[in-house]
């Protein structure tokens, strides 16, 4: 008789075992990306932004300044997924690189893209310690660098040259500033959209990238410097020629977004969306 109970119970914990396997199976397909997801995170007066692709691989650019980032991430990533697979740091202002910098705390980081400009802010050498104590590769970002990840291709349009270790006054205008290209396959017709980041940077970046003929054009443009009047000139918009703009910025004394740069955008019949109004803006392709 207390065989069977034994045996009844061996029976019982594998089933309920394997049933559990299966749901948890289930559950990890269903967190497999179907589209590529690129979501502008809220994370206050500050810039982040995560990619999601179709392999289930993440790219973050920037991070907000402080922990929000933490939460945000903990929102869109499930559980198990500790692993961001690139982090680009487009320049080293504390809301751009001070929730980087918990990130790297807390998540496994397989490669990171910054400038490498000189700078010796406390943040700084907390950001320079954790790469090195955790062996992180990288990269030093230069004009013409691609990066393909999944259905995603990155070119690097700024700054033109290698600045590691260069000291530069206005760090804002050394921004790594980049144009990406989402391809989507839903349809027969492969679709692709541009988004355009341009970090903090000003106009004399814009100027650069306009007399030099690159090619910015981009439905999509993270509008720099959380809406200062000091970026995104008429000019600048009208070669980018976007279709939607994305202002990432929280409360401030600076005065963003300035009313200058949104008649500017309005004036071009650009849609506007602000993370301080709408919260985290998702795209989906
Ligand atoms: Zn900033």
């Amino acid at each position: 008789m207390k065989k069977h109970l034994y045996l009844i119970l061996i029976i019982f914990f594998l089933t309920t075992a394997f049933a559990g396997l299966a749901f948890w199976q289930n559950n990890s397909n269903e967190n497999k990306n179907e589209k590529t997801k690129i979501i502008f995170l809220d994370v206050g007066q500050g810039d982040a932004m995560m990619i999601n692709t179709l392999g289930d691989t993440q790219i973050l650019v920037d991070g907000g300044d402080g922990k929000d980032i933490l939460n945000k991430l903990g929102e869109y990533l499930p559980f198990y997924d500790r692993k961001i697979e690139l982090v680009i740091m487009t320049h080293p202002d504390k809301d751009h690189i001070g929730g980087l910098v918990e990130v790297l705390k807390y998540y496994e980081v397989e490669q990171i893209l910054e400038t490498g400009i000189k700078c010796e802010k406390a943040i700084c050498e907390e950001w320079d310690k954790l790469i090195e104590e955790k062996n992180i590769p990288v990269k030093y970002a230069q004009f013409g660098q691609r990066i393909k990840v999944g259905n995603i291709e990155m070119t690097v349009l700024y700054p033109f040259e290698n600045l590691k270790d260069k000291e530069i006054k206005n760090s804002n205008d050394a921004s790594i500033v980049l144009r990406l290209v989402v391809n989507s396959e839903q349809g027969l017709q492969p679709e692709s959209v541009e988004i355009l980041l341009t970090g903090d940077a000003g106009f004399p970046v814009e100027n650069d990238l306009i007399y030099q003929n690159i090619n910015i054009e981009s439905k999509i443009l993270k509008v720099s410097h959380h809406g200062s009047k000091y970026g995104t000139s008429s000019e600048f918009l009208k070669s980018v020629k976007p279709e939607k703009a994305i202002i990432s910025v929280g409360k401030n004394n600076y005065g963003h977004p300035a009313t200058e740069l949104l008649n500017r955008l309005r004036n071009m019949n650009i849609e506007i969306f602000r993370t301080d109004e709408g919260g985290d803006w998702i795209l989906e392709y």
